[in-house]
């Protein structure tokens, strides 16, 4: 079995709220309980929505709120040929082929009657392609973006949290028209290059997992377990947004509250601590166990 590091892989496109500081605290839980080593990757291929401020800002968030990690932070745009070799290794097994879809042709294409293709899924329509008409789409020069073949594999799964999960995975985009590499392709090879055993994070993620996981076993890549943890909620019980107030340390700093407060309402929120009582991260260390968030036997899912 994989040792249980961990990480936290914000992608620098905003501030952290309070939500992702809660996630960002427990998979650090997760991986300090058992002596794990944790890192912190800027997930930043996203070029158009990165700012330069937040990478700082997020570090220093992070480390306010009493986080630390092991080694450098690693940017994943530091990183680019190691995605370029896993789409070279894709490519050499026949499993990605072009794609030259528009936003607009897919939306049109998933809500044309075809089946019971789950809601987002690609249609497949550029694999059916004929050699002339790929030929005819490479002529014109557009780029094209970059799918797996994956032929709608279904992929099962014991999440720490969630329980058993099952999701499908559909012919998804590994390096975009504009020449990025996408999340799912990058976070599968890091993950693996850097060694996480255990992946921490929120449970928005949940259906990325079956994709994430067929994707490392095309590149034989160790799989790590897994744990989505619950997404913090506003008070009208939806996830929590910037809508909801102040929701950065920076806004409940103005209301007069120190990280450490800020500390203490996130490990209340969770049952860690009780409301009010202060606690540091070594106390939090030797309180936690994954069970505090959520029993997996009967978990609504
Ligand atoms: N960068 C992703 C995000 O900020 C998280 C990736 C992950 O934890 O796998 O939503």
């Amino acid at each position: 079995m994989l040792p249980s590091d961990g990480r936290f892989a914000p992608s620098p496109t905003g501030t952290l709220h309070l939500g992702n500081l809660r996630t960002a605290l427990l998979a650090w839980l997760f991986a300090r309980s058992q002596d794990a080593r944790f890192l912190l990757r800027m997930e930043d291929l996203d070029t158009g929505r990165v700012r330069e401020r937040f990478y700082d800002e997020q570090v220093r968030d992070l480390g306010a709120l009493g986080l630390d990690w092991d080694g450098p932070v690693v940017r994943q745009s530091d990183r680019l040929d190691r995605y370029g070799d896993a789409i070279e290794t894709l490519a050499a097994r026949d499993l990605v082929y072009e794609c030259w879809c528009t936003r607009a042709e897919i939306r049109e294409a998933a809500s044309a009657p075809h089946g019971d293709l789950p809601e987002g899924f690609y249609p497949g329509t550029c694999l059916r392609l004929t050699g002339a008409e790929r030929a005819a789409r490479r002529a014109e020069g557009r780029p094209p973006a970059l799918r797996v073949r994956a032929g709608a594999a279904s992929v099962t799964f014991e999440d720490e949290v969630a329980g058993t999960v099952t999701g499908a995975v559909d012919d998804f985009v590994v390096r975009r028209n504009d020449g990025a590499y996408a999340y799912n392709l990058a976070v599968v090879v890091d993950d693996a290059a850097q060694g996480i055993g255990e992946v921490v994070r929120g449970a928005d993620l949940l259906d990325s997992t079956p994709r994430q996981l067929w994707l490392g076993e095309r590149l034989g890549l160790p799989a790590p377990r897994h744990a989505h943890v619950p997404l913090m909620l506003g008070e009208d019980g939806a996830r929590l947004a910037k809508r909801h107030g102040a929701v950065t340390l920076a806004d409940r700093a103005a209301l007069g509250e120190t990280p450490d407060d800020v500390r203490a309402l996130l490990a209340a929120s969770v049952g860690l601590s009780e409301p009010g009582e202060a606690v540091t991260p070594a106390e939090l260390v030797a309180r936690f166990s994954p069970a505090v968030l959520a029993p997996r036997a009967g978990a609504a899912r």
